[in-house]
């Protein structure tokens, strides 16, 4: 495939040479199970084309490789009874916490309050005022 790398991890989970527990898989993408598994059915879905992040993604490679996410997400959560929700993570760059250079997705299902994190969530609600909330959608708001 043109658009893998050699040496890269998940290039190489795409090409069966390192194994995975593949959930689904077609020519755009690879869904498998990730090892660390921080809850039970945690799963990746990843492009079949080199990106390193959404930095990389055009347009086209969002639509092309982005739309199944909420497929895969129904299927694991019709896979067990007990999953309440799911949350959908992206780590974009290694300051948020991205460890393997090659864009994926973690889906990762919620049975309850004692659910283990997946990262370091911090809460800094107490630091803004509305106008403050206000003023950082503005300026989202200004640049799409
Ligand atoms: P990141 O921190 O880059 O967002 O997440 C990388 C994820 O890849 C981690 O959750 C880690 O458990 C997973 N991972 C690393 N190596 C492998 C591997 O060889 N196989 C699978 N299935 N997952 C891996
Ligand atoms: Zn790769």
């Amino acid at each position: 495939m043109a658009e893998l790398e050699k040496d890269c991890l998940f290039c190489k989970i795409i090409r069966g040479e390192v194994p995975s527990y593949t959930v689904f898989e077609n020519n755009d993408v690879k869904a498998f199970l990730d090892i660390s598994q921080v809850t039970k059915g945690h799963t990746l879905i990843i492009p079949k084309k080199h990106l390193v992040n959404f930095f990389d993604y055009s347009q086209e490679d969002a639509a092309r490789f982005l739309q199944y996410i909420p497929l895969v997400a129904q299927a694991i959560k019709k896979s067990d009874p007990t999953i309440k929700g799911m949350n959908v993570e992206v780590n974009n760059g290694e300051i948020a916490g991205q460890v393997v250079m090659h864009s994926h997705i973690h889906l990762i299902p919620r049975r309850g309050e004692n659910d283990p994190i997946s990262t370091p969530h911090v809460n800094n609600a107490d630091k803004y005022s509305e106008d403050d909330y206000q003023a950082v959608a503005n300026a989202i708001k200004n640049n799409l």
